[in-house]
């Protein structure tokens, strides 16, 4: 599989949202749908969209979602909680950030817990990662037909080159759980230190190279490695604090 990234802002908040294009041969998965319907065409070209995997139901993942179902007519998978945020402005933030949003995407099949999925010819395993919001959702991506490149893949994302024209074996989705420096805020509503910390060690128990995230720069297990433990002691810290108070 290869991944693409697309970056959006949003021109109301500044807020820039990564819409991720998986392609293997001539199918798409879409990872989010910040991106607006024609950008994500313009990678797409004359492929398939076979699935769009939603991270979370925060208004800058989904934007787009309803534009998407139209236009793909392909299954969306979100967690089972993502289903209230979809007409609440308040769960899906977008109150507190732009105006208030609903969305109105039917075609939608909701992931408890863990599930397998095999999409064009890849396992996508949905792993439940709430902390960030209660419906955060982690999706990691194996392709079993490419031969294991990691460590030029992991040399390339270190040092900041442009890995998307080349083949991946396993991908790791984190949407706004963990980022390349830091890891999801649980100020919003529904966030919750004490679940992310859970699920933050979770991640680092699975197997991927890369992990691609909501927001700015992709990163490395290696990376995460550092990053993951540093955050956690911080929120930790954090908790104790506030019990002492
Ligand atoms: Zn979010």
């Amino acid at each position: 599989m290869k991944v693409t990234t697309i970056r959006t802002t949003w021109a109301e908040s500044e807020l820039k949202q990564n819409t991720h294009i998986i392609t293997i041969g001539n199918k798409c998965i879409i990872v989010d749908a910040g991106a607006s319907l024609e950008d994500v065409l313009n990678v797409v070209g004359d492929r398939s969209v076979e699935a769009i995997l939603i991270t979370h139901a925060h208004f800058d993942h989904i934007s787009n979602i309803d534009a998407y179902e139209i236009a793909f007519g392909c299954p969306i998978y979100m967690n089972e909680h993502s289903k209230k945020f979809l007409h609440d402005p308040i769960l899906n933030v977008s109150k507190f950030f732009v105006h208030e949003i609903i969305f109105d995407a039917e075609n939608i099949h909701y992931i408890k817990g863990k599930e397998t999925l095999h999409i064009a010819g890849i396992d996508v395993k949905a792993i439940y990662t709430p902390g960030h919001s209660e419906d955060s959702m982690c999706f990691l991506c194996v392709d079993n037909d490419i031969e294991d490149n990691s460590e030029q893949i992991i040399n390339m994302v270190t040092n900041r080159q442009d890995v998307s024209n080349l083949e991946q074996t396993k991908v790791l989705f984190t949407g706004d759980t963990c980022f390349a420096k830091a890891v999801g805020t649980t100020k919003l509503k529904t966030g919750n230190p004490k679940r992310l910390i859970v699920s933050l060690n979770y991640l680092l128990k699975l197997d991927f190279t890369t992990a691609y995230t909501g927001h700015m720069r992709h990163t490395t297990k290696l990376e995460q490695q550092e990053n993951i433990p540093t955050w956690i002691k911080h929120i930790k810290s954090q908790l104790l604090a506030n019990n002492e108070k």
